[in-house]
């Protein structure tokens, strides 16, 4: 039987004194059998902080008894925030409490969790873990991560004015706190302690605060959980990889066959990913180009319906009926294609491409940098339209950044950089892992700030064995890298 003085002296020997201020996270039945239940564990936390200090809970949703007892209490504060309310007793509760629907994020900054960082409080993890930790929604509110979200309330304020209010940055659905403990205790920011059966963790808010913005800062996904199986934080990564991605200047796309085979595939592999664009190449194994005018519109349609957008589509061999062929592009308001250089007839389709306000980017394929600059030099092409595909040049025996950018001169060139890399001998390899020196390349043209696309798997030869989602993840490393 665990008594209220055991919990005196366990909050004591973790460093919790008189005239502290402390936001309490409880589980009672994690103390095992607790004499006097939720209102013992309240006056122990009162006796050890004294008439100076002042007792906190988060007290929205079903957050337990011990809030709700709390908020019984002679004296108890409410704050004024229908979302991330919390309940305060002792000497700063209404300083702590005040104004708290005022602020942007219920979380962060001039709010009862603000504040109580800013006067030196604590947060204690009272059996329970730190998926319960609500004070590291205001870290993830002051990093402003992108997958944040944003909820409305129609509410009565203190002075009782009826308001609707829509607060930013507020949490998602799930995360995964429970890793930060480690990165808490290297940091000294916690203590753990053991009261009755119960896993007590007591954390300086100022310290948390500050070990989790520096974590964060430098990995968004900090308190996200990495299985694949969840639809949740798979959703958030996407949401972090775009904003990423919009805070370059080049623009992201994605091979089709790489994305998937089927368009519904295609189109979900995109959302997981927070890839916004795609080159059609291949969809259900057979060349995009090949398909009839209508089918063609439905593709296009349908991956616009689902928030994509195309930027080119991608021809191995120029099409039979370039009539036809134009048509149907314009009526899928298909802005680009990109078409081989090495084709004999290419000087004659650049020609029509202009001629029905279609861009005309041209690719490498099995050329060497002298044959494909030479190529693209005939072409008399008045703006950048290349197409640099490294795996193409490792195919053709060069260092495609040591060599063939080099002597191909290709940095006025280039409108697209395909990130598809591949071996000497023409097999393909994830981004990084071939002879392409994507990296390299990548770093090169991102120094000069590239407005043009990079395109992920663009113009790769058949199935590389790899996932778009494979892609992506060697392409974050890649980034992170530079
Ligand atoms: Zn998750």
């Amino acid at each position: 039987m665990t008594t209220k003085n055991d919990i005196e002296r366990g909050l004591r020997e973790l460093g919790l004194a008189n005239g502290d201020r402390v936001l309490l996270h409880s589980s009672v039945v994690s103390v095992g059998e607790l004499e006097g239940g939720a209102d013992a564990l309240i006056d122990a936390f009162l006796t050890v902080i004294g008439k100076e200090g002042t007792l906190l809970a988060p007290c929205f949703a079903a957050l337990g008894i011990v809030p709700e007892t709390l908020k019984k209490r002679p004296g108890a504060v409410i704050s004024p925030c229908p979302v991330g309310t919390v309940v305060a007793l002792g000497r700063d509760a209404e300083a702590l409490c005040r104004d708290h629907w005022i602020p942007d994020s219920p979380h962060a900054e001039d709010t009862p969790y603000g504040r109580l960082a800013e006067r030196g409080g604590f947060i204690c993890l009272f059996g329970v873990d730190q998926d319960r930790n609500t004070f590291l929604h205001g870290i993830e509110a002051r990093l402003k991560l992108p997958y944040l979200g944003e909820v409305s309330e129609k509410f009565t304020t203190p002075d009782g004015t009826v308001r609707e209010k829509t607060w930013h940055y507020y949490p998602g659905p799930h995360r995964d706190f429970i890793g930060l403990d480690h990165r808490l205790l290297a940091a000294g920011a916690m203590r753990i302690g053991r009261i009755g059966n119960a896993e007590v963790r007591l954390m300086p808010a100022a310290e948390l605060l500050k070990v989790g913005l520096e974590i964060g800062s430098e990995h968004p996904d900090f308190v996200l959980c990495d299985n694949p199986e969840c639809a949740d934080c798979t959703k958030q990564r996407a949401a972090l990889f775009s904003a990423r991605i919009a805070s370059e200047s080049f623009k992201l796309s994605a091979s089709s066959q790489l994305a998937g085979r089927y368009v519904d595939e295609i189109v979900e592999q995109l959302e997981r990913t927070g890839i916004r664009y795609v080159e059609l190449d291949n969809i259900q194994g057979r060349p995009a180009a090949g398909r009839s005018a209508d089918e063609l519109a439905d593709i296009c349609s349908r991956i616009r319906r689902a928030g994509s957008e195309i930027s080119a589509l991608r021809l191995v061999a120029l099409p039979d009926d370039q009539e036809g062929f134009w048509k149907k592009l314009r009526l899928c308001a298909i802005p680009a294609v990109i078409a081989p250089l090495a084709s004999p007839a290419i000087a004659d389709f650049a020609a029509a491409a202009r001629r029905n306000g279609i861009a005309c980017h041209v690719a490498n394929s099995r050329m060497t940098a002298a044959q494909a600059a030479s190529a693209y030099e005939a072409l008399g092409f008045t703006s950048p339209s290349f197409c640099f595909n490294p795996a193409e040049f490792a195919a053709a025996g060069e260092n495609p950044f040591l060599t063939s950018y080099r002597v191909g001169r290709f940095i006025r060139k280039t409108a697209q950089l395909d990130v598809t890399d591949g071996l000497w001998d023409g097999s393909p390899a994830l981004s990084g892992r071939g002879n392409g020196e994507v990296k390299e390349l990548v770093s090169i043209f991102r120094c000069r700030n590239f407005p043009g696309f990079l395109v992920l798997g663009g113009g790769m030869s058949g199935g590389s064995g790899f996932t778009l989602a494979d892609h992506v993840k060697w392409f974050v490393r890649m980034l992170d890298r530079m």
